[in-house]
């Protein structure tokens, strides 16, 4: 039979990693096995009950790339499906009415004020099978009854959750780690209901570098945020993927379509898995060294628009495309774009404190440097190789090495001790008069 895997979101207004590992994991389940993918959105807290926060979760689902084949189904839209379920359940004795003293009430009608409670059988033993954490065992003598719908006409969590999962002919559920507890709740609905169980997985814990649980508050754990920094959707699908599972072949870094290929979910592990924003970074950014020219220029447009720190008016997109070449290979992410070349189209370059106090500390020889390095582009050939020989000389005469010698002239040129190569760009991209008006300025300034 052809696997059934649903992903069944609960909105909250933004698509959380963990989340969206959850989702990447059921879609490799189902792309991998051939699989159905099925969308299913658990909105029936009335509070998220809210169109917006749905969107948000779809627009981030399909900038990742992980479309669904069935959905997304409400469930928010099978309350009466769920109240009819838990009738029979009055109506067989598994459940019962009590007040809001917990007491139980006679009768098998709901009524306004009165809960359902599920009745734990006592004393026995409830096993499955956890495609990741193998067998896993409870007593019914250590759960509670527990309500299964609220006295204000609601159905709780588990009882949808059970309800929708055995309508829906599911087959397969992967999710987060802190659901596993519910399982044997969940069971016992479905025993009650006279169906079959799926087959559940349960990804490990995510934790941060404390190896405490990521939290809303302390992390960053929204995927839009990470989509806003300028990360790839492949790269952040394949860095997902990396959190608690691994190639058999340790190559890390690959694509979604290749990951379906060699996806297999007996090889995710039990143990939390640490989210590593530089681990991430890396491969963003080999990510990003991959991109054609073309597919580059068309992705890194949001970071060079509008919301760019210089003049728009200043802007030179053939500049822009020409230093493209230089820097691709240096991002970690799209949004590190503004800051590799806003020193061309800003009128003076924006410089950065702490790289004019790293290297202007000796500001008689670093006077004396720039003066050199001036004096000799004042009527050289304007190239790359001349260029850096220029300074190479220029550093010999105060002392300083080719590394040393470079670096106040890039902070003065642009801001920044970290950039672009700096031969290249001047050659490529400024004009004689242009650098030297910086270094004079920022000789003024020392
Ligand atoms: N709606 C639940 C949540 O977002 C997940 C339910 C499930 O995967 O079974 O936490």
């Amino acid at each position: 039979m052809k696997p059934r895997v649903r992903f069944a979101p609960s909105p909250t207004g933004f698509l959380h990693v963990g989340s969206a590992r959850t989702a990447l994991f059921n879609w490799l389940y189902a792309r991998s096995t051939g699989g159905t993918y099925i969308l299913r959105i658990e909105d029936t807290d009335q509070e998220r009950n809210r169109p917006e926060l749905t969107q948000q979760l779809l627009q981030e689902l399909d900038w990742l790339g992980l479309d669904w084949d069935e959905g997304p189904i409400f469930q928010s839209e099978k309350l009466e499906r769920h109240r009819e379920v838990v009738q029979t359940f009055l109506e067989s004795g598994h459940a019962y009415l009590c007040d809001d003293e917990n007491r139980e009430v006679e009768g098998t009608s709901f009524a306004q004020g009165l809960a359902v409670r599920f009745r734990m059988p006592q004393d026995k033993t409830i096993s499955f099978t956890d495609l990741v954490r193998g067998e896993v065992t409870f007593n019914t003598d250590d759960l509670e009854d527990f309500v299964i719908w609220r006295s204000n006409g609601t159905p709780m969590f588990l009882l949808a959750n059970a309800v929708d999962d055995a309508d829906m002919g599911i087959t397969h559920a992967i999710r987060g780690e802190d659901l596993l507890s519910g399982v044997p709740k969940v069971l016992l609905l479905l025993d009650a209901m006279g169906v079959e169980h799926p087959t559940y997985a349960h990804l490990p814990l995510l934790v941060n570098e404390q190896r405490k649980k990521l939290s809303k508050r302390r992390d960053d754990v929204a995927v839009g945020d990470y989509r806003g920094k300028g990360f790839l959707p492949e790269a952040m699908v394949n860095y997902l993927a990396l959190l608690g599972w691994g190639p058999p072949d340790g190559v890390e870094i690959r694509s979604p379509s290749e990951i379906v290929e060699i996806f297999n979910i007996e090889d995710v592990n039990k143990a939390a898995a640490f989210f590593d924003i530089q681990k991430f970074e890396h491969i963003n950014s080999s990510y990003l060294r991959g991109l054609s020219k073309e597919d580059f220029m068309q992705r890194v447009e949001p970071w060079i628009g509008k919301e760019a720190p210089w003049p728009e008016e200043n802007f030179d997109q053939d500049k822009f495309s020409t230093m493209a070449d230089l820097i691709q290979e240096k991002l970690r992410t799209l949004s590190d774009t503004p800051r590799f070349v806003d020193f061309l189209f800003l009128e003076q370059p924006d410089i950065d404190e702490d790289s004019w106090k790293k290297t202007m500390k000796d500001p008689e020889v670093v006077d004396s440097l720039l003066s050199h390095v001036a004096n000799s582009f004042e009527d050289c050939e304007w190239e790359t190789e001349i260029l850096k020989d220029l300074v190479t000389k220029a550093g010999e005469k105060v002392e300083l090495k080719l590394g040393k010698a470079q670096a106040p002239l890039r902070v003065a040129v642009t801001g920044r001790t970290v950039g672009p190569p700096l031969f290249e760009t001047m050659a490529c991209c400024m004009t004689r008069e242009e650098v030297l008006k910086r270094i004079s300025t920022a000789r003024k300034s020392l």
